[in-house]
C-alpha cells in the first residue's frame, strides 16, 4: 500500500531559534506512526533539523533545488548538496515559485530528474488558478504539470515520485477544496499515471492535497480513498496544529 505522508512546508517563515524549537516540540510530541512526517524548512536550517532529528521518525525536505548539477550558479542549491546534509526530500514546482519566480513545467522536469538522480524523493506540485477552474480548465492545466513535468520519467524513476495536489486558490487563503473537488482531481492524476504507466505504478504513488488543510478539515480530506496525506502550510508553523493534523488518518 503507498505511503501516507503529512508534510509541512514552513515556506520563508522562521529564524534558526524559532525552527529548533518546532522541531523539537514535534520531536517530543506524541506521534500517529501512520503517516511519514516531513518537515521543509528553509536552505539554512536545514543542516541543524536533520541532527536535531537524529534518531526520530521524522523526515526532512527541502523546498527548492536548482537544475544544475554544480558550477557558476549564484545563489543556488543542488540535489547533491541537499542530499550532503540530510535532506530526504524536495519539493519541486510549488505554485509560489511557479508564479513568483516563473517557473515552468520544463524546468521542473530537470529539477525532479536532479532529485531522482541524487537519491532524493520529488513531491511535485500541480494545481489550477482560480480563473482556470472556473472556465473549467483545470483538467487541462494539471494535466498539462503532471505531463510536462514528471511523465518523462522511466516506470523505475516514476515510482520514486510523490505528487501534491495544490489548487492555487486554497492556499493560505481560508478556502480549503471540498472532498468531492480533491477527490475528483486526485483520482483524475491517478488515472492520468495508469494511462501513462499502469495501475500498479498508479496505485504505489502517494497523492498529497495542499491548500488550508487544518485540523478540523484534515480527517475528512485524508479520509478520501486518493488523498494520501497533505502538503500543509500555515498550519505546519505550529507543533499542536501539524501534529493534529498528523494524526488525522
Ligand atoms: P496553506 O496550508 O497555508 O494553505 O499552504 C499550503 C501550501 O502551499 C503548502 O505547500
Amino acid at each position: 500500500m503507498r505511503d501516507k505522508i503529512v508534510a509541512g512546508n514552513w515556506k520563508m517563515n522562521k529564524n534558526l531559534e524559532e525552527a529548533l524549537q518546532l522541531v523539537n516540540e514535534l520531536k517530543v510530541a506524541n506521534v500517529d506512526l501512520t503517516p511519514k512526517i516531513i518537515v521543509i524548512p528553509s536552505f539554512p536550517f536545514i543542516n541543524s533539523i536533520v541532527n536535531t532529528l537524529e534518531n526520530s521518525p521524522i523526515k526532512v525536505g527541502a523546498q527548492n533545488c536548482s537544475t544544475q548539477d554544480s558550477g557558476a550558479y549564484t545563489g543556488e542549491v543542488s540535489a547533491s548538496m541537499l542530499k550532503s546534509v540530510g535532506a530526504q526530500y524536495v519539493v519541486v514546482g510549488h505554485s509560489e515559485r511557479r508564479s513568483y519566480f516563473n517557473e515552468q513545467n520544463e524546468g521542473l522536469a530537470e529539477k525532479v530528474n536532479q532529485c531522482l538522480s541524487n537519491g532524493l524523493t520529488p513531491i511535485y506540485c500541480c494545481g489550477e488558478l482560480l480563473e482556470e477552474r472556473e472556465s473549467n480548465n483545470h483538467f487541462k492545466i494539471v494535466e498539462s504539470q503532471i505531463n510536462e513535468g514528471l511523465f518523462n520519467l522511466s516506470e523505475s524513476k516514476m515510482i520514486d515520485t510523490v505528487i501534491a495536489y495544490e489548487p492555487v486558490w486554497a492556499i493560505g487563503t481560508g478556502v480549503t477544496a471540498s472532498p468531492d473537488q480533491a477527490q475528483e482531481m486526485h483520482a483524475f492524476i491517478r488515472a492520468l499515471i495508469a494511462q501513462k504507466y499502469n495501475q500498479q505504478v498508479a496505485d504505489s504513488i502517494s497523492i498529497l492535497y495542499g491548500g488550508s488543510c487544518n485540523p478540523k478539515n484534515a480527517k475528512e480530506l485524508f479520509s478520501l480513498p486518493d488523498v494520501d496525506g497533505g502538503l500543509i502550510g500555515g498550519a505546519s508553523l505550529k507543533s499542536v496544529d501539524f501534529m493534529a493534523i498528523a494524526n488525522s488518518f
